[in-house]
Parts: C-alpha cells; structure tokens; sequence
C-alpha cells in the first residue's frame, strides 16, 4: 500500500474533494514503467486540477500532480531498467492519466526522460513543468534572435518567471520582472533581475499599438491585456515566447506591432515536447540553471499541504517553484 492525493468527484452534486489515500498498486493505470515517486510539484494547472470545479481531470477518482520525478521499480520497456532515476513532464498525466502526488505510479515508457548527469529528483522537480517550459521559452528567443536591451519576463514572482529570471540572467542577459508583488524585489534582484518593472505599469488597456521599443525578447506567463500591451514596446525584430495566461486568456492587441515591427509572437508547448527536445531542453536546464538559485525558489511541501497550495496558485500567490516531497 502508499498514500496518494486522490481527488473524486461527487455523482449528485458534482462536486470535488481531494484528501491523502491509501492505494495499493492494481489500483494504478496501465503503463510500461512503474516509478517510486520522490518529488512533484505544484504549477498553476495543478491548482485547476486539485480545485473544486475539478479543472482539467478527465477521469475519476484521479490523483492529480502534472509532473514528478523518482526511481524505475518495474519496466516492460528496454529502454528502462530497475533503479533507473527519471523525470516527467507534460502528456496530460495528473489530467487524463494519473500523476505524481503519490508515492507510485504508473506511465508509458516514451512520456519519460532519464534524468540528466548534474541534477538529483529533488533539483529535477524545483525546476518542474514551470521550469522545464521556461527553458523551452529562452530556448524559443535564442532560435530566433535576442535583440539588445533588457530581456522582459512577466509573472516573474512565478514558477515559469522565477526560473526563466534565472536562466536569462545566467545566460548574461539583462532581465527586466515584471511582479504585481513589489515585496518580491530582492528575491527576483536575487534571481539576477536588473530592474523590477510594476505590474500596473504594463496592465493598462492598449492605448497606441506601438510605444516606444523597450525590450530584446519576452517570456510572457501573464497573457490578456499585458500581453498585447507589451507587444507594442518590443524592439524591432524582437520575439515573445508566450507561456501562459495567469492573467487572461484573451488578447486585445492589434496586428500592428507583427507589421511595422517584425515582432514575433512565439507559441510554447511544454505538455507534446517530443522526445529529443525534451532531452535538449533538461540538457540545457542542467548547464545553464545556477543550482544555488535554484534552492532559493524552493517552498517545501508535503501531500497533505496539496488542497491550500493549490488554492494559493491561482490567487497568484505562490512564489517560485513548491516542491513537494510526495514520501514525508
Ligand atoms: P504561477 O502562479 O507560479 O505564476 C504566475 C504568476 O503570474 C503569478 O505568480 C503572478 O506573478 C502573475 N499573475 C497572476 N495573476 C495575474 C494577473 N491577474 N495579472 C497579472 N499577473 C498575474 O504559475 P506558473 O508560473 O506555474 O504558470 C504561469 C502560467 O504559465 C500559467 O497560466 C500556466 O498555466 C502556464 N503554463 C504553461 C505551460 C505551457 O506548456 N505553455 C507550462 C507551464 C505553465 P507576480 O506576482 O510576480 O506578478
């Protein structure tokens, strides 16, 4: 038997309950690979998931957690052996397949990668999904050209923003957070933030397409309104890697700044990577993701903290990445 947060939804009422449960291993879907589960995580998806409307879950009872990272206790694939240390992110699992708050589970071979030379579970999962699309976001403005001037990030307080501060900052860039939390200004100067930018300076309405030209790329996990306002202060030429949408998913821009300013607004998908890129982009999180900062994003947590944190996330109130030890 181990403990799981299992999430279940009533028939009649239609609501949902997450609390820790016993389940014993038949309980858990088909898969190649079986993992004893060390770390998981909380990303904004998860708050969806564990949260009353019950989010993005396909199925239930369904223990959610969109990524986790642990050691191979049983394989059917080759590729895999007994003792192996991997890593998960993405492939709807904590969605439609059951996920990594739980001390087992069960997944295809091909939704895993071995964890890269340079980092433990623990590092692995206080990078997580947050992290792990982070690097494909910087990975995304390298393949089309940082220009000069100060690199933007929004949600910076955030999981994806606290990592992609790091990495950028790393990197040699000059980063420029945006936070709606001015209390959170020595952590992201910490994280190697030049200038702390105010999020209400960006959250007005677009008023002129274009402003003047501000900013070498973007990694945008805000979405709405300070999205399509800050397309208009890219440099010519410049690209947004668009992550996510904690503040909006629409987008009441105009075409105008794609038009007279070559800006690129780039898509990114962390959840169908392919194999190789998810392989590149560990690889690149190993290198140029300064481990002492890393620590410093770090909130611990345990299975049973899960229902608050995930609560915590969607208010915009977590800061950096929660690493939950799924065995405490
Ligand atoms: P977090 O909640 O950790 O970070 C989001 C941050 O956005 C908050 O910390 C806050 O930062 C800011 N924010 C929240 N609400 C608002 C608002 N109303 N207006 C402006 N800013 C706001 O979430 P994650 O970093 O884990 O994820 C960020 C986004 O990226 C989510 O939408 C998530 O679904 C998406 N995502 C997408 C992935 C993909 O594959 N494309 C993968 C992973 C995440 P601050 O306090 O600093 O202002």
């Amino acid at each position: 038997m181990f403990n799981a947060l299992v999430v279940e939804k009533d028939a009649e009422s239609g609501k949902t309950s997450a609390a820790v449960k016993e389940l014993s291993l038949d309980d858990l879907p088909e898969g190649e690979v079986t993992v004893a589960v060390e770390y998981s995580t909380v990303n904004y998806k998860d708050g969806l998931c564990i949260g009353p409307g019950g989010g993005l879950v396909r199925n239930y009872p369904h223990v959610p957690g969109i990524d986790f990272a642990g050691t191979v206790e049983a394989s059917s694939d080759a590729r895999y052996k007994a003792g192996d240390k991997v890593v998960l992110t993405g492939w709807r699992v904590g969605e439609a397949h059951w996920g990594g708050y739980s001390q087992k589970a069960r997944v295809k071979a091909d939704w895993l990668v071995p964890l890269p030379g340079g980092l433990d579970t623990r590092a692995a999962m206080a990078v997580g999904t947050a992290g792990f699309t982070a690097m494909l976001a910087v990975m995304a403005l390298e393949d089309h050209g940082i220009k000069d001037g100060p690199v933007l990030v929004t949600g910076a307080a955030g999981g994806v923003g606290s990592v992609a501060t790091a990495i950028l900052a790393h990197l040699g860039h000059e980063v420029a957070a945006v936070t709606g939390r001015p209390e959170t200004g020595d952590y992201l100067k910490g994280l190697g933030a030049t200038q702390i930018v105010a999020r209400e300076e960006l959250n007005e309405t677009v008023k002129r397409p274009l402003e003047a030209e501000m900013w070498g790329g973007c990694v945008d996990a805000v979405g709405g309104e300070m999205l399509a306002r800050l397309l208009g202060q890219m440099k010519y030429g410049a690209s947004v890697s668009a992550v996510g949408l904690a503040g909006g998913a629409g987008l009441p821009a105009t075409v105008i700044p794609f038009l007279l300013r070559g800006v690129n607004l780039l898509g990114i998908d962390s959840v169908m990577q392919p194999y190789d890129n998810r392989v590149r982009a560990w690889e690149r999180i190993a290198k140029d993701l300064p481990m002492d900062k890393l620590e410093a994003m770090v909130q611990p947590a345990v299975l049973s903290d899960l229902p608050g944190l995930g609560r915590d996330i969607l208010k915009g109130q977590v800061k950096g990445r929660v690493v939950v030890d799924v065995n405490a």
